[in-house]
């Protein structure tokens, strides 16, 4: 089955990383390890034909989901009553999840097996809410899955590792193969568990200046600490901080990229 056949009565779009989740065996799985409650505040990031959706719902009762497709949206409206499914048309790049923790009043909890194109950018802009966010559960190719729980040293620790586990405790629960879905991508997907960290785990006085010398360490990975912070920082300030300026910056952990924004000096980036 490919790209612009039917499943479920729609033709899957690629542009929407429409992967649909047709193994009965991986839904039970996944709700499983969300063990979602009733009374509980969950969203669901891009429902598609409501595989996960269902099995959610017979847990919990009541769940909000964002949704681009209009195909998609009008085919949930159809199959769900609009009492226990709350439809919020449109991008989860820009859906504001902090405005449904304030009118839920409970910390959110949010699913989703995420399209692919956008699960970067997306868990980029769930973690700008991490603090209100109870805890996440996603299903991503696994390349991404192992690069965000990689430990520094390590061939896949990089950006996205450092920037997520600022804000995660992270844990990759399982791995599902390319036939679980319609159409079968390409690649194995992984499910990943992310848990908000108390906000006084890692404290980087201006989290911009962090993202940029997260960035810059990781632009060109074969560069020394010395050459990728030469805009923020000096040789003779990082080995007073204890860093030897010729390590890359695989080899330093996310509470040394803040020991390196809180110091340093404020005339330069
Ligand atoms: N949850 C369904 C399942 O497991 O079968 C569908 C998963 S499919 C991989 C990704 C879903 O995300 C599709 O329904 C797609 O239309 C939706 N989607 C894609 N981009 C989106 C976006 N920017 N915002 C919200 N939903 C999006």
């Amino acid at each position: 089955m490919k790209f612009g056949a039917r499943t479920g009565g729609h033709i899957a779009r690629r542009r929407f990383g429409q992967n649909f989740l047709t193994a009965t065996g991986v839904v039970t799985r996944i709700v499983e390890a969300i063990r979602p409650r009733p009374g509980e505040t969950m969203v669901e990031i891009g429902p598609g034909l409501g595989a996960l959706t269902r099995s959610l719902l017979e847990r919990i009762g009541h769940l909000h989901v964002v949704e681009i497709d209009r195909d998609l949206i009008a085919h949930l409206r159809e199959h769900f009553d609009p009492g226990c499914l709350t439809i919020h048309e449109g991008d989860a790049l820009e859906f504001d999840f902090g405005a449904l923790c304030a009118e839920e009043k409970s910390p959110l909890r949010v699913v989703g097996n995420l399209p692919y194109n956008i699960s970067t950018p997306l868990l980029f802009h769930l973690a700008g809410f991490a603090s209100r966010l109870r805890d996440g559960h996603f299903m991503l190719q696994k390349e991404v899955v192992m690069r965000m729980v990689a430990a520094p040293g390590t061939a896949e620790y990089g950006r996205l590792s450092v920037m997520l586990q600022y804000r995660f405790r992270m844990e990759r629960l399982f791995d599902v193969p390319p036939g679980a879905f319609r159409p079968a991508p390409k690649v194995t997907s992984s499910i990943v568990r992310m848990i908000p960290l108390p906000a006084e785990t890692h404290e980087a006085h201006d989290e911009t200046r962090f993202a940029r010398i997260v960035a810059a360490a990781f632009a060109q990975r074969r560069k020394t600490l010395k050459n990728a912070l030469r805009d923020f920082l000096d040789e003779t300030t990082l080995e007073a901080l204890g860093f030897d300026p010729g390590l890359r910056g695989e080899r330093l952990s996310v509470a040394d990229f803040v020991v390196i924004a809180n110091n340093c000096p404020d005339t330069r980036q």
